[in-house]
């Protein structure tokens, strides 16, 4: 059992936009789950994802965080300076015969049929390449999923059984456009940093399972996950465009505080009665896991 300041926690945000109530929901979730235990909190840039990742929306996003109390404990880490340790990583796996090349174009993948339970738009790939024999490192490269299902205790859902094949299939870890993709360098960078607990929206619950397959292959420790329900608009459906009129400086154009959004995200968390403006140190004592809400929550109507 894991205590006090053996206790790592990190919100992992891709900088491609501002950070709406959704990504501030899991940020303050994973910092509350962290110090409430007595433990420490990192931010990391996740950054791979080519020319849609910016520095300067990820500075803006530290800001936000920084408004609301939250503040990395060490220097952020942005995984487009960690080219090194995932090329390790590829190498390890190749080693040992995990990756394949894979020469599916966008349009083949698009065109394969999906499979009949596809969770949340997610097409798992059918392994088209699989006995494709390697041809180094300039090519598209997959991991070879072994059979069989993972099993793993989720903080909030509870023990989760999941086939990792039927979810996302053999995951791409490199592109041919050299660049990393967001399954390895997750799972390489959680160990490097010694992230002892992951939590994160619902929305990435299905590639779990593959993660924990992954981290099994590099021979790496797994963190305890936590997945908690989506914040959507009030109508039930995704955030998606709207995201960006519900980060903090437009709510706050609509004299929506800092201290009001916290006060709505504690109380959807579960550690307050009502929404009440209320700083994030303010809810430290009052977070608990057993008290958290499953459920999806609805962004209240006169906020957006
Ligand atoms: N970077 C991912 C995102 O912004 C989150 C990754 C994670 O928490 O594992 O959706």
């Amino acid at each position: 059992m894991l205590v006090g300041m053996n206790i790592l926690g990190r919100f992992a945000p891709s900088p491609t936009g501002v950070l709406h109530l959704g990504n501030l929901r899991t940020a303050l979730a994973s910092w509350l789950s962290a110090r409430a235990a007595g433990g420490r909190w990192i931010v990391r840039m996740e950054d791979v994802d080519g020319p849609r990742c910016r520095r300067d929306l990820g500075e803006a996003q530290l800001r936000d965080l920084a408004t609301l109390g939250l503040e990395s404990d060490g220097p952020v880490l942005w995984q487009s300076d960690r080219g090194e340790a995932y090329r390790a990583a590829l190498a390890a796996l190749h080693q040992t015969d995990r990756l394949y090349p894979c020469l599916c174009t966008r349009k083949d993948l698009q065109s394969l049929a999906s499979a009949p339970h596809v969770e949340d738009g997610l097409r798992p790939y059918p392994g088209r390449c699989r006995d494709r024999v390697w041809e180094g490192y300039d090519r598209a490269l997959r991991f070879r999923l072994p059979a069989g299902t993972a099993t793993w205790s989720d903080r909030l859902l509870g023990p989760q059984v999941d086939d990792p094949a039927a979810l996302t299939g053999d995951p791409l870890l490199f592109r041919r456009d050299a660049c990393f993709a967001y399954h390895l360098a997750v799972v390489v960078d959680d160990a490097a940093q010694g992230v002892t607990e992951v939590v994160r929206g619902a929305d990435l619950r299905p590639v779990t399972a593959t993660q924990i397959r992954l981290q099994e292959a590099l021979v790496l420790p797994r963190p305890a996950y936590a997945h908690l329900g989506m914040v959507v608009a009030p109508d039930g459906s995704r955030l998606g465009k709207r995201a960006g009129a519900l980060g903090l400086e437009a709510l706050a154009a609509r004299c929506i505080s800092a201290a009001e959004a916290l006060g709505w995200l504690g109380w959807s968390l579960g550690c307050l009665n009502h929404p009440e403006p209320c700083t994030a140190e303010a809810l430290i004592n009052r977070f608990d896991w057993a008290g958290v809400p499953k459920a999806e929550v609805r962004v209240p109507e006169a906020w957006t």
